[in-house]
Order: C-alpha cells, then structure tokens, then sequence
C-alpha cells in the first residue's frame, strides 16, 4: 500500500528572514523606447470559483466584461495556481517559484497582530525577488490596489517589496464596507492603507479598488506600468452592493444571489478598468492577465463544478481557476489554450515582455508566449506539483496522484485519476496501475525532500498535530 509523503514536522522553524541589500540590477530600458515594452495589469480575484465565469460555461452570474476579456485573448482551459489558499497562491503568483522553496506553504499567522512577534516576519522573504521588484528597474512605474496578504509588518509590505504605490490592506479577509485606521482585535476591520498612512474609509471595497486602478491608469499612461490588481471579491464577508441587485435579482438561491452581487461588481470594475485603458490610449499596447488565487471554498456560493473539491485541497477544484491572458493584436482574439499552465508562468512571461532581468533564483514557470502564440508546441510543463501542509497532489503529463488529509475533501487516501479521461477525478486507477502511482510518488518525494519547513506555525492542518 502506498503511503502519503514523509510527515515531517516542517514548522516551528523560525525562518529568519535575510534582508538583501537593494537590488543592483542594471537596465537597458529608456523612457524614449516606452513604445517597446507593453504595460501589464493582472487582475487577481479571490476565492473564486472555476464555474464562476461565463467563458468557462457559467449560466446564472452574468460576466460580460470577464466574457468580454476572454474573447479579446486566450482563456486557460487548464489553468492552475500553485496553491489552494490565498496567502501562498499569491507567493507563487509574484515569485514565479514555487512557494514552499522559502517556507510560504501555508497562509501566514495574523491572530494577535501586532503584539505577537511570530506574526512579524511572516511572509515572502526578501530573498525572494516579485515581480514589482524586478520590473521597477527596468523603468516600471508599480502599483498594487487591493489585498496584500504577503506580509504585514512594514518590511514586507508593498512600498518595501517594489511597489511605487499601494492602494489596500494588509492581511487575508477584509469587510467590503468598513475600516479602523487602528488596529484592533477584529482583522477584518484593520486598516485600508494609502502606501503606509492607514485611512479613514467609506465605500464599497470592490469599486474603491476599481476606481484606484482607474486613477493609476490615467497617472502612469506615459509610461511603461505593471498594475496589480488584487479585488478581494469574491472572498468572504458576504457582503453585496446594491446598486447591482437588478442584474443577479433572477437569482433564487440568498446565498448564491449575494456571491452574485459581489461578483457582478467585480466584473463590472473589470470593465471600467478595461475602458479607463481604452480611454487613455494604451490599450492597445497592455497585457491583462485576469485568475483567481484559488478555487471555490466549501463554505461559499462560490462553483468549481463539475470539477472535484474544493478551496484548500490538491483536487483540481482547488487549484483549477479561471484565467485568461489579452495582449491585443498580439495573442489571438477567443482562443483557447488546453496545455496546463500556471500562475508561477506570469512572473517570466511579464519580466521577459517588460525585457527585465530575470529573478536571481530563477522561476518555476516558464515563458508562455511562444506557446500561446504557436510558436512552441508541446506542454509548458510535464511535471506540477502541488502541496500545502499534508495534502499533496503531483501532475505528470495528464497522471495526478492526490492526496487530502485535513483539508475539505480529506478522503485520507493516496488516488491516482487520469485526468484526459477524468477531468473531474471520479475514478481512482490506483490498484490499477500501481506502477505508475509508485512512480508519481517517488517523484514528489523527490522534489518534496528538498523543501524546507514551514516558515511559521498556522493553518488548520498543522494545528491538529
Ligand atoms: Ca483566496
């Protein structure tokens, strides 16, 4: 009988983080050559579902500006995020690397901040470069509106990781309608940040952020920007705007209808960004990524169906997310691209369109251009792996070996899909082909062995040990 990978205690292990000295990369960009690099805006929503989106076949939430979106570029048929929680899918996403080669396999602690010092040092290392840091030199101007969640004390915050302006707030969940300029005991009242001065606030969360993103857009279109939007729709608190209640009132279901509303905004937003691109004249010369960080958790309205489980597991509903990718003119209005591709593919896509320099330690992902444009054939990637705590799954071509132990879908059982003939893993070939589980196993241990522990101690899975 195959047993799941080693249970090494891979916490506890104080992580102390190395500042790295500023960087030193040198660049040959000019703003006289702005023309030749293509501005970048990835939209990043949260806790949405694969289901969630008309161009991946939804029929009750209407997306058009998503829709919209989708048929202007390529949309991911199999488009993946390297973790099924917001914290370490957003690592992976700015890194390109995967996440737990520097202890973010997990979301960071937040309870009793700012008094508890584990608290402090959580979350991306600054030996790890972001995108922001790597396009900063290459003449970017960088702005993140939205959720951050890579860090809460001042040296890992936004305007300390690259990024010229921060718009947002800091930790994983937050009400779309209130803030503190204090912190206090309830995170999701803590404090919307305008670079480091915490605000006043009142408004809708969702059109704030819109309506920063419009105003960054129109600051920076003479120049060569990377915009990274990062809405905390559609995660919880659920809390929907009225003034979109006409477009999802046909919706029955309370709960569904109020997820509707607050995805509707979302959509909405994204199309007032799209225009405010079109409006300055710079459409036509921007890359716009759009994913989730995640898949749709159990305990939401949110859908990934068909697709098995859920937010926080290794099944494909936890890490199969809608994702799309337009670059006018130059990617193929409504095409789709079935190959596997990742999250950890947008960090050497951008730097390599922006012509930065590419991140020291390298990326996990790979340049997606040449497969999107037709220029390489073949998978992006023959091998995926995915792990968070003790759930793991490892994709090699279109084999996954899976297992779930705390997390929502914790079948507790090592099962081997094929994923050509079973997209929504029903039918477990492990007894037989063992061969191939037992080879899909070695591989993981393999890779898995080399990662480090933990950074901090936190998550549901590692407080049952
Ligand atoms: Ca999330």
């Amino acid at each position: 009988m195959l047993l799941p990978a080693n249970f090494r205690n891979r916490n506890r292990m104080k992580k102390s983080i190395t500042l790295v000295a500023s960087l030193l990369l040198t660049t040959s960009y000019s703003l006289g050559e702005s023309t030749k690099v293509p501005n970048i805006v990835v939209i990043l929503a949260d806790d949405m579902g694969y289901a969630d989106v008309g161009f991946n076949g939804c029929k009750d939430i209407p997306t058009p500006n998503l829709d919209a979106l989708a048929d202007s570029g390529v949309s991911f048929v199999q488009g993946y995020v390297s973790a099924s929680v917001c914290g370490p899918s957003r690592a992976g996403l700015l890194t390109g690397r995967y996440q737990q080669r520097f202890g973010c396999g997990e979301n960071a602690p937040e309870e009793g901040w700012p008094d508890k010092p584990r608290c402090r040092d959580a979350g991306v290392p600054k030996s790890e470069q972001l995108i922001s840091e790597l396009l900063k030199p290459a003449g970017y101007r960088t702005g993140v509106i939205g959720k951050w969640h890579l860090g809460i004390d001042e040296p890992l915050r936004p305007n300390s990781r690259g990024f010229d302006y921060y718009y947002g707030f800091l930790n994983g969940a937050h009400s779309f309608t209130h803030a503190n300029r204090v912190w206090g005991k309830h995170p999701g009242l803590w404090p919307i940040y305008r670079n480091n001065e915490p605000l006043d606030y009142q408004g809708y969360l969702t059109d704030t952020f819109t309506d920063e993103s419009v105003q960054f857009i129109e600051r920076n279109k003479q120049r060569p920007f990377f915009l990274y939007l990062s809405y905390n729709a559609v995660h919880a608190p659920w809390q929907a705007p009225a003034n979109v209640a006409d477009k999802v009132s046909h919706i029955a279901d309370k709960n569904r209808r109020v997820y509707a509303g607050m995805l509707v905004s979302m959509d909405d937003g994204i199309g007032r960004v799209i225009k405010a691109l079109k409006d300055h004249g710079v459409y036509d010369n921007t890359v716009v990524v759009f994913l989730s960080d995640n898949g749709a958790p159990k305990t939401s309205s949110a859908s990934s169906a068909p697709l098995r489980g859920f937010k926080g597991d290794t099944y494909e509903g936890g890490t199969r997310v809608p994702f799309v990718m337009s670059w006018p003119g130059k990617i193929k209005a409504g095409s789709r691209y079935n190959y596997p591709v990742s999250a950890l593919d947008l960090a050497p896509t951008i730097v390599r369109l922006a012509g930065a320099k590419p991140a020291k330690k390298g990326f996990d992902g790979v340049d997606l251009m040449p497969f999107v444009k037709g220029e390489k054939s073949g998978r992006p990637h023959e091998v995926m792996w995915f792990r968070r705590d003790d759930d793991y799954a490892i994709r090699h071509k279109d084999w996954k070996l899976v297992w779930n132990n705390g997390s929502p879908s914790g079948t507790r059982k090592v099962e081997l899909f094929n994923l050509a003939d079973d997209p929504n893993e029903k039918t477990d070939l492990i007894s037989k082909h063992p061969e191939k589980a037992k080879e899909l196993q070695k591989q993981f241990d393999a890779w898995d062995s080399k990662l480090p522990d933990n950074a901090w101690w936190g998550g549901p899975a590692n407080r049952k040990r």
